[in-house]
């Protein structure tokens, strides 16, 4: 085969992926190469402006720069090492997520449905209760645990029984359902603060304030999963604090490394796992922290929670004055946005796509616009201008 013939190399993948891999995905005619802050290129060198980024990963771009050059060096001085022993650069991360999360503590983990895991274990183990309460729409990942809380049947049925046959799931944005819920035997209510992969679905203002006060008078557990919410995506670091709500344990993922594999959670003071109560051979490896913490280092520097709040504001404003009569509703929080339609949007998705712009589709019928934070007023007005005659 011809490598230097892209269209040599795309059949290639496509054959390979079709015979060797998995067919888990419902996988787009696109393979990618390259990408610098909010673009991407196929092999075949077109431009793409990418609003799906990983779906809510790569929120300082692509590639950024610090991020490709901190596991450059970190790879070159220690890739892996057992955590039976310390390391500087995990004790570093371990601190700079603290600052940022406000919390007591974290585990670090490689995934966000490992983070949700970890925590369902941990309110488990904390409060010797086993039943959680979940939510209508929620995600919380694929792996067998978290699945027991994800809300979608077609994802859960063929793998019954649930690990925890114990959830009881009740409408978002209602928290009265989950004060009926709460039994003597609930460990913790799971809610994303803001529903991803349910429709970018926001909860009405003052219910997660509601909700923590009904797990506080109810010894119950609360636990935010941020992992598609976090790093400021919704315009601060977490979207907790703009509803001004603790958690007692956080989950993360997706951004926190930069585009780099790491999942980790946090909790409150006072609660932890103990020694031997859980591991991960990968968790906190040297070349994730070091990715982390150039990722944490250019939100900062960059101001990036504010421009996702600016950018957020700009695109909703823009994609609500589309010349369009099947738009239901544009919602969103910072950058993390959807964009309802009276139909399935799956054929738009392929028009944007054959147009230069990357945009997913959930809930079948709204359109996931996370784009990286980095992405510029141009690039927004580019999207909203093929959203429009898609
Ligand atoms: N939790 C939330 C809120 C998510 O959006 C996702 C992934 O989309 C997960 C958990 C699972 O993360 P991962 O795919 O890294 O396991």
């Amino acid at each position: 085969m011809d490598q230097k013939d892209p269209q040599a190399k795309y059949n290639s993948v496509i054959g390979k992926d079709a015979k060797y891999v998995m067919q888990t995905y419902g996988r787009q005619p696109l393979v990618l190469s390259k990408g610098k802050g909010a673009l991407v290129y196929d092999v075949h060198g077109k431009e793409y402006i990418d609003c799906v980024a990983g779906i809510a990963v790569n929120n300082v771009g692509h590639c950024h720069p610090k991020v490709v050059q901190a596991i450059r060096e970190q790879a070159g001085e220690l890739m892996h090492v057992s955590n039976l022993y310390y390391t500087e650069i995990q004790a570093e991360l371990a601190e700079a997520l603290i600052s940022v999360t406000g919390m007591g503590r974290v585990f670090f983990c490689n995934s966000g449905a490992e983070a949700v895991e970890a925590a369902m274990k941990l309110a488990r183990m904390v409060s010797g209760k086993s039943a959680f309460i979940a939510a209508e729409g929620s995600f919380h990942g694929r792996t067998i645990g978290a699945l027991s809380v994800t809300y979608k049947n077609a994802y859960r049925a063929p793998f019954e029984p649930p690990v925890s046959s114990q959830t009881t799931f009740v409408p978002y944005s209602d928290a009265d359902a989950i004060r009926q819920a709460i039994s003597d035997n609930t460990a913790a209510v799971i809610l994303e603060p803001v529903q991803g992969e349910g429709g970018v679905n926001i909860p009405d203002p003052g219910y997660l304030k509601e909700v923590r006060e009904i797990c506080d008078e109810t010894g119950t557990l609360l636990i935010f999963d941020e992992v598609q919410t976090g790093f400021g995506r919704t315009g601060t670091w977490f979207c907790k604090e703009q509803a001004g709500v603790e958690p007692d344990i956080m989950s993360m993922a997706k951004a926190i490394g930069g585009g780099f594999p790491m999942g980790a959670i946090a909790a409150r003071e006072g609660i932890s796992f103990e020694r031997g109560q859980h591991a991960a051979t990968f968790g906190g490896g040297p070349l994730a922290c070091a990715a982390a913490l150039a990722s944490i280092g250019a939100i900062k520097e960059e101001k990036l929670l504010e421009r996702s709040r600016e950018m957020g504001a700009y695109f909703i404003e823009k994609l609500r004055n589309m010349d369009r009569d099947d738009v239901v509703e544009v919602r969103g929080k910072g950058l993390m946005i959807g964009v309802e339609m009276n139909y399935k949007c799956g054929d738009i998705v392929d028009f944007a796509r054959e147009h230069g712009v990357l945009v997913n589709c959930t809930s079948d019928s709204v359109l996931r616009l996370v784009p990286p934070l980095v992405i510029t007023k141009e690039q927004i007005d580019a999207v909203v201008g093929i959203l429009e005659q898609a």
